[in-house]
C-alpha cells in the first residue's frame, strides 16, 4: 500500500472515508491557529512548503475560546479557497450552545469543507479542570458526532488516546466510550501523540478485541528541542518513555544531535508502524516544516510515492 493521493477519486473535494476506501494509506500535517500577524506568516510558510509534499489532508486545530477560534475557520477557509489541500477542520464543543455548533459547521460546509475532528474540548486556561457542559450544548464528543451528522455529508473523524484519555478511571471504560463514538458515526480517529509504537498497537488491539473496525491513523512528532519532551508530556498527559528521554539527556547540551536524534526515532517509528500497516500517519508540524518534510522524506515508503 502507497502513501498519498489516489487516483480514483470524486471531482469535488474528497472526504477522508473516501480517501481511506481507497485502501491507499492518509499522510497529513496538523496546524494550530496562529495568535499574531508574525505567527500567520510563519503558518502559511509551513503550509506552503509542506503543500508540495502532496499531503492527503491538513488539519487545523480548534482554539481553547475568542479569537483564537475565530482564526481557526478563517485559516481552514482559507486552506479551503487558495490552496489546494483537503482541509479537515478541528470542532470542539467547549463554550458552545447546539445553536453556535450548527452555525459553525454551516460556515464550514460554505467553505466547502466536508471533513471535520470533533473532539469535546478541554476547559479554557486548565486542561485538567473541571469540564462544564454549556447550558445549551452537548456533553461528550459522541453527542457532537451525532450533530455534525445530523447537519450534512460530512465525514467525521475523533480522537483515540493510545496512554487513555487522562480523565478516563480505566483503559476498559476509555476504549468503550471510543467504540460509542465510533458507532455514533465517526468515519476514522486520529491518535493523541505518542512515542512508543507499541502503545499505539496495544490501543489498536483492544479498539479491534471489542468489536471496532473503524481506522485508527496514528498522530507523531518529531523532537526537535528538548523543550518538547516537557511540552508534549503537558499536552498529552502521559510521560514520555524513559528509555527515550535517557537517549535524549544524554546529549541534552547538543542542540544538533536532539533535533537528529528526534527526527531519527520519529521516522523510525513511523516506518515501523507503516510495516504494522497502519491506515496512515498524521503529523505534528507546530507550524514548521522542516523537521516534519525531514521525517517524510526518510520514510521509504514516501520514497517510493515519489519515485
Ligand atoms: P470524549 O470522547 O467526549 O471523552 C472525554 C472523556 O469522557 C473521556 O475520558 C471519555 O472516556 C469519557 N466519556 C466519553 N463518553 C462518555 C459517556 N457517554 N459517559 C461517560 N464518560 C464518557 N482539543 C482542542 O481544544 N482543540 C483541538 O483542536 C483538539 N484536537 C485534538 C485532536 C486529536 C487527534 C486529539 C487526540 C485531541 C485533540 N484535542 C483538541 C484534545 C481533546 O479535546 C481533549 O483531549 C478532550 O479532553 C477529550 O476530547 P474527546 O473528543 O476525546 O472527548
Amino acid at each position: 500500500m502507497a502513501l498519498g493521493r489516489p487516483s480514483v477519486l470524486p471531482d469535488r473535494v474528497p472526504t477522508v472515508r473516501e480517501f481511506l476506501a481507497t485502501g491507499r494509506r492518509t499522510f497529513s500535517f496538523e496546524f494550530f491557529p496562529p495568535k499574531d500577524d508574525a505567527g500567520e506568516r510563519q503558518l502559511w510558510r509551513a503550509i506552503r512548503q509542506l503543500e508540495a509534499l502532496r499531503p492527503t489532508f491538513v488539519s487545523v486545530t480548534y482554539g481553547a475560546g475568542g479569537s483564537t477560534r475565530d482564526r481557526t475557520v478563517d485559516v481552514v477557509e482559507r486552506i479551503a479557497h487558495e490552496t489546494t489541500l483537503t482541509p479537515v477542520a478541528h470542532f470542539t464543543a467547549v463554550n458552545h450552545s447546539t445553536r453556535e455548533l450548527r452555525h459553525l459547521v454551516g460556515r464550514f460546509a460554505d467553505a466547502g469543507v466536508r471533513n471535520i475532528l470533533a473532539v469535546r474540548g478541554d476547559p479554557p486556561g486548565d486542561p485538567m479542570g473541571e469540564w462544564v457542559q454549556h447550558p445549551e450544548g452537548v456533553l461528550y464528543a459522541e453527542d457532537l458526532v451525532r450533530l455534525i451528522r445530523q447537519s450534512g455529508d460530512f465525514c467525521v473523524g475523533v480522537a483515540a488516546f493510545p496512554y487513555k484519555h487522562p480523565r478516563s478511571p480505566s483503559i476498559e471504560s476509555d476504549v468503550s466510550y471510543f467504540v460509542k463514538k465510533c458507532q455514533a458515526g465517526a468515519d476514522y480517529a486520529i491518535t493523541q501523540m505518542f512515542f512508543d509504537a507499541d502503545d499505539y498497537l496495544r490501543l489498536r488491539d483492544r479498539v479491534a478485541a471489542a468489536g471496532c473496525d473503524t481506522p485508527i491513523i496514528p498522530c507523531v512528532m518529531p523532537v526537535t528541542a528538548m523543550g518538547t519532551i516537557a511540552r508534549s508530556e503537558q499536552l498529552t498527559g502521559a510521560p514520555f518513555p524513559a528509555a527515550l528521554a535517557a537517549r535524549f539527556e544524554a546529549i541534552a547540551d547538543d542542540k544538533a544531535a536532539v533535533r537528529s536524534l528526534g527526527i531519527d526515532h520519529c521516522a523510525e517509528m513511523s516506518q515501523r508502524l507503516l510495516d504494522e500497516g497502519v491506515p496512515g500517519l498524521h503529523f505534528i508540524t507546530f507550524n514548521r516544516s522542516s523537521a516534519t518534510a525531514e521525517v517524510f522524506q526518510r520514510i521509504e515508503t514516501a520514497q517510493a510515492l515519489s519515485a
